[in-house]
């Protein structure tokens, strides 16, 4: 029997997986249908950045994106704590632009991008980067309110409370969708009362059902995985620069990332892969002791004509929430209001229309 309030998901990365927990907190009885495990998706690779000033500072407009992505960024302290996750924000270490002071911009015309942004920081003094093991010519700026998750571990806790919670786990690949039933590849058709696609690039398969996700198109990432002994300095940080960035986790540090646009493969490849190690090693702490046994990781982001992600309902009548470029963690939880917003029939959070996928299906 079809419900009025049930849900189905496509996907279970960071966007699938936001949708359903906060579709389960409104009431709504709800299925993710995911085709691969929790560790296997692009969310789980990726380097767990919620970074908005980072992000947006090299973007083409980093006014513009700094704004969007703190609107966004500002749903996921009520997500964190309904999941017991606040924590992790509350105790976050600033995020640390670096750079070569050798023919770079001095700290206070950097610093001045950063402000201009409207983004809180200040210069590092040379003895506090020394703690993380950089010296002169490095220069750097700390920027407060820039957050780190663990992805794989963080999205693994996600299902395991949306299983607790009631929400259905289904690991089947979707093959069709309408506004009211997913049917699944092999044959059976599950019925809702909505279907929201959260399935990153891969949502392109449904873009005939579905016409706003013909425009979506890939970009391909590597990244590095390395495992290090833990440095305390280094702990929770995010170090940024013009060659890429490494995060620190527990035990694991991470470096990236390509931007490979328009291609859609898992293949590592193995050119790509030294030009990363050698941008790596331009800025590589003592603690990460070499790149000998770094483990290559490639993920597919999906992106879409102007950039912006595409959230809420599709001309077909099924919902959509994709195209979230290399931001979808910060995006997941406002993703998720937006929907929720618009599926009850209320108001839709603040600048929501700025990410309606109808912009991409004239009429
Ligand atoms: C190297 C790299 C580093 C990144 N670092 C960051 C970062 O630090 N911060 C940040 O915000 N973003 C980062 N990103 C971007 C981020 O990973 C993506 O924006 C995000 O993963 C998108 O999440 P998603 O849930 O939309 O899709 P995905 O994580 O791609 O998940 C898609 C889900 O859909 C499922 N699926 C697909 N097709 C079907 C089907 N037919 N039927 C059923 N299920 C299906 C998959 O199994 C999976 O569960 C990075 C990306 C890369 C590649």
């Amino acid at each position: 029997m079809v419900s009025a309030y049930s849900l189905i998901v496509i996907g279970g990365g960071i966007v699938g997986l936001s949708v359903g927990l906060r579709a389960l907190d409104h009431g709504l009885s709800v299925r993710i249908v995911a085709k691969d495990a929790v560790e296997a998706s692009t969310s789980a690779l990726s380097a767990g950045m919620i970074a908005p000033a980072m992000e947006a500072l090299t973007e083409a407009d980093p006014r513009l994106s700094y704004a969007r992505y703190i609107e966004a960024q500002k749903h996921w302290p009520s997500f964190a704590e309904d999941l017991g996750l606040s924590e992790i924000l509350e105790l976050a270490q600033p995020a640390v632009w670096l750079w070569s002071g050798d023919n770079g911009p001095s700290p206070d015309e950097m610093m001045q991008r950063f402000t201009d942004m409207g983004a809180k920081g200040q210069v590092m003094r040379e003895e506090d980067l020394a703690k993380l093991g950089y010296h002169a010519p490095f220069q750097a700026i700390e920027i407060v309110g820039e957050w780190l998750m663990a992805a794989e571990p963080v999205l693994s806790y996600m299902k395991s409370v949306f299983v607790e919670r009631g929400g259905q786990w289904i690991e089947s690949e979707a093959a069709q969708v309408t506004p009211q039933s997913v049917t699944l590849s092999d044959g059976q058709r599950l019925e809702a009362g909505h279907v929201v696609v959260c399935a990153g690039f891969d949502s392109a398969a449904f873009a005939e059902a579905v016409p706003s996700l013909a425009a979506l198109k890939p970009i391909k990432g590597h990244l590095l995985d390395q495992a290090q002994k833990a440095d305390p300095a280094l702990a929770g940080r995010m170090i940024r620069s013009p060659w890429g960035y490494w995060v620190f986790l527990d035990g694991l540090a991470k470096f990236g990332a390509t931007m490979q646009t328009g291609k859609a493969d898992y293949e590592v490849e193995p050119g790509v892969v030294t030009s990363l190690s050698e941008k790596a090693a331009k800025f590589m702490p003592d603690s990460v002791g070499g790149l000998a046994d770094a483990v290559p990781r490639v993920g597919v982001r999906a992106a879409t004509p102007d950039s912006w992600p595409m959230i809420g309902r599709d001309v077909s009548g099924v919902y959509v929430a994709t195209g979230m470029r290399r931001n979808g963690w910060i995006y997941g939880p406002f993703a998720a209001d937006v929907l929720m917003a618009q599926i009850g029939g209320q108001g839709a959070p603040e600048g929501s229309e700025a990410y309606d996928p109808q912009r991409f299906t004239p009429h």
